[in-house]
């Protein structure tokens, strides 16, 4: 194990869109959405629309063609499958759904690259109807949580769960990417020895820079496809190379070689700085 594991959110981080919005858009529903809005939360209206656009008559395939047109730029995909390649473990956390995540994912050829996703129950009911259900049943009780997270998902929660997984190996640290409100929490569960990665100008970046030192973690930002490859990529090597305990490839600050480019086999633990 190369001791790295990587925190994804989906929307807005992996996918360049909301995926909810995405949907409802793309198969026409954006009015009643926009009136339902003000009177439920988020996530029970994303389920309340489903039912909607299968009695318009739109079907599972509808949904999953509309979600295979969704952006996902060439090097958010390099980015990942490099990340896998070089041994870290990558998991997603997000507040969009199993069904939309794992046809986007599939369609990349990304799937494989997760070990865990953590986000909203979907499954197709007896009318053949997507249903989607909260992460967090807020019907039942709160999650508690005082930062600002939807009531369906304290994703702090299953950081601090996935952390407590791993405490008997030392040596694992945290790279979390982000940009929503909803990723503030996992972003005050991380450790020194983690590296925050929010998205630039968006509502967590927004968050964590008007009160920089309430996070442990080193933060990194980023903007775009390019700059998530890069900052990912760097910061994996920076975790890698303190694992191996040689100090004098922590220093290193010129531009990272593309890592992607190296042949898959004989992928070393450590990437070398060309000279
Ligand atoms: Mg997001
Ligand atoms: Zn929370």
């Amino acid at each position: 194990m190369a001791g790295v594991v990587v925190i994804f959110d989906f929307d807005k981080t992996i996918v360049d869109c909301d995926t909810d919005n995405w949907v409802v858009d793309g198969l026409g529903a954006t009015a009643l959405f926009e009136e339902l809005l003000p009177t439920m939360p988020w996530n029970s209206l994303m389920d309340r629309m489903m039912s909607e656009l299968h009695s318009q008559g739109r079907t599972m395939e509808d949904i999953a063609d509309c979600l295979r047109t969704a952006p996902l730029h060439p090097q958010i995909i390099s980015g990942i499958k490099t990340a896998h390649a070089l041994g870290c473990e990558l998991r997603i956390v997000s507040d969009a759904n199993h069904f939309f995540i794992e046809t986007i994912l599939r369609h990349h050829g990304l799937f494989e690259c997760f070990s865990e996703i953590n986000t909203n129950k979907s499954f197709i009911d007896e009318e053949g109807k997507l249903r989607i259900q909260p992460y967090h049943d807020f019907n039942f009780a709160s999650h508690g949580c005082c930062n600002p997270c939807p009531p369906n998902m304290c994703k702090g929660v299953i950081i601090k769960r996935i952390q407590d997984s791993m405490s008997s190996e030392e040596e694992k640290r945290i790279i979390y990417l982000g940009d929503g409100k909803g990723d503030y929490c996992s972003s005050l569960k991380l450790g020194e020895r983690d590296f925050m990665m929010p998205r630039k100008n968006y509502p967590v970046w927004e968050l964590i820079t008007s009160s920089p030192l309430l996070l442990k973690a080193e933060i990194h930002e980023w903007s775009d496809a390019e700059e998530f490859e890069e900052v990912l990529l760097k910061l994996i090597n920076i975790a890698l190379s303190a694992n191996k305990k040689t100090p004098e490839l922590l220093s290193m600050d010129r531009k990272f070689p593309t890592v992607s480019r190296l042949p898959h086999k004989t992928f070393p633990q450590v990437l070398q700085v060309p000279h």
